[in-house]
């Protein structure tokens, strides 16, 4: 028998915490998902999968499993973002202590030079789970693991996405609200030059059929799912979303969805329209900058702000929350553009806002702009989750941005705002979408903004229960570092650079 634990690490808090919810925000799509794709055997050898979101496991007794295994194990650490990659590395180095298998993989080490850190008796996974994953579990069973996977190509041309097998109804309530992300399409083909979904998915947008995610989603119902977050980044730029929309209506599926958009779906009322009468209950559009000016240079041309107002309306028109993704923090800006952008904000008024801090996210383009330009004073890879700041800012001092982040979302979300959008947003809501959207989460923001902690953390309820010290010595003992060094992003094959260069937009 080969046991297969997956593992979504968490993140090092700044007082060095591994970070864990009571209740979780927003669920993890990869987990489910490698789940779905691991076999019940492989050559005659039954599997058995365990699978884990770490944000929101408060019960330790799955790190047992890597301190103690009693059948052959591999440890997969998936969706690892860059402020998850030290974790995973302790995770990978307590479980190499004990004769697990280990292997990492995700955004970070998919788009950053993690070579230094191959053949020390961890794995690297460099491409999407399609391409990889039936290889990686065919040379676990034998007992013998590559020390680096995908090398030759980051992305599937094709999606042959599995039904995914609904998390069980333990593991959803470990969630605010029992949901699932569901990612019936990837890829992005604009070019913002912040953006890491476009060194993780391609340009390229592939997407799974529609009876798998059709199928997914009654499953998912079944099991007791109460909404989904369709995790695709540009959902109105997925050729057969009005399709699966229309299949939704015409089951009468009643599953409340959140979607992602761009600012284009501005142009689109005809599929706003469509969204709502499937379910959906938010859209999530990252407006990021009213200046013109600063969206040019961060490549993201094909936001105007002209039309972000509209967007908002579309939303208020089908009784969808507009929620709006703000950026403070790009170098042109100064306390008196971010604070004259949140008073254009709250003007518009839409129903959501969130704010980030510009972080050069390693494997971006940005990040290698600035790392050329010798501006990144962060050294921690712990520190890279936009919620603080990495580099220095021309303008402003490391206290101003904190400061300002935190004002944004007090002004934001005052009392009167959270008061009005509920009474407003409430009168359409989606049946089944329960009270979080349209009040619990302004009122969520309102709360972390006072107490200085960023809303969209991950979830309620922070519970302490083991810290970086716990494993820094097992990751200086396995890879001779406290900190890894800040990575050189990893170049494109030739075969994904083809992939990406077939894609044709219109700003
Ligand atoms: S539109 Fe969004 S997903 Fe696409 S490149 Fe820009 S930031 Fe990334």
């Amino acid at each position: 028998m080969l046991r297969v634990v997956i593992i979504k690490p968490s993140k090092y808090s700044l007082s060095g915490d591994v970070e864990r919810f009571k209740r979780g925000f927003m669920p993890n799509s990869t987990v489910p998902y490698l789940r779905s794709m691991t076999p019940e055997s492989i050559d005659g050898v039954p599997i058995e999968t365990i699978a884990i979101d770490e944000y929101v496991q408060t019960d330790l007794g799955y790190l047992d499993l890597l301190r103690k295994p009693h059948v052959p194990t591999l440890l997969a650490l998936v969706g690892v973002q860059s402020h998850q990659f030290h974790r995973s590395l302790d995770l990978a180095a307590l479980a190499r202590a004990n004769g697990i298998h280990s292997i990492i993989g995700g955004p970070h080490v998919m788009t950053c030079d993690t070579a230094d850190l191959h053949g020390r008796g961890i794995s690297f996974a460099l491409a999407e789970a399609e391409t990889v994953w039936a290889s990686i579990l065919g040379d676990a069973v034998r007992g013998e693991l590559q020390s680096a996977y995908g090398r030759e190509q980051r992305w599937a041309p094709e999606l042959s996405a599995p039904v995914l097998v609904p998390p069980s109804s333990r593991d959803l309530r470990r969630y605010l609200v029992p949901m699932l992300g569901i990612y019936p399409a990837r890829g992005c083909p604009f070019t913002c030059n912040f953006c890491s979904v476009i060194k993780i998915a391609g340009r390229q947008i592939r997407s799974q059929s529609i009876e798998t995610t059709m199928e997914s989603l009654r499953t998912a119902k079944r099991a007791g799912v109460r909404l989904v977050m369709f995790t695709s980044d540009n959902f109105n730029k997925y050729s057969d979303a009005p399709e699966l929309l229309e299949q939704m209506i015409k089951e009468k599926l009643h599953i409340p969805f959140f979607v992602q958009c761009d600012t284009q779906v501005a142009r689109q009322e005809e599929f706003v329209s469509l969204l709502a009468q499937a379910g959906c209950f938010e859209i999530f559009v990252g407006v990021e900058s009213f200046s013109r000016r600063t969206l040019l240079a961060a490549h993201k041309a094909q936001n105007h702000p002209a039309t972000y107002e509209e967007i908002h309306k579309l939303c208020a028109r089908h009784g969808v929350v507009s929620h709006f993704s703000n950026i403070i923090g790009f170098p042109d800006d100064t306390a008196a553009s971010i604070r004259e952008h949140l008073g254009v904000l709250r003007a518009m008024n839409p129903d959501v806002a969130s704010f980030y801090i510009l972080t050069p996210i390693p494997g971006t383009e940005q990040y290698d702009d600035f790392l050329a330009a010798g501006w990144i004073t962060e050294m921690n890879l712990d520190r890279f989750d936009a919620t603080t700041t990495t580099w220095r800012h021309p303008n402003l001092t490391y206290a101003e941005l904190q400061d300002l982040l935190f004002e944004c979302y007090r002004k934001f979300f005052s009392r009167r705002h959270i008061l009005h959008t509920a009474i407003r947003t409430l009168r359409h809501r989606q049946p089944n979408a329960g009270f979080v959207p349209y009040f619990g989460q302004p009122l969520f923001s309102r709360i972390s903004a006072k107490r200085r902690t960023h809303p969209m953390s991950g979830g309620i309820g922070k519970v302490r229960l083991d810290s970086d010290s716990d494993y820094r010595a097992m990751r200086r003992k396995r890879f001779g570092v406290d900190l890894v060094p800040l990575p050189k992003s990893l170049a494109l094959s030739k075969a994904d650079a083809e992939l990406n260069r077939r894609v044709k937009i219109a700003i």
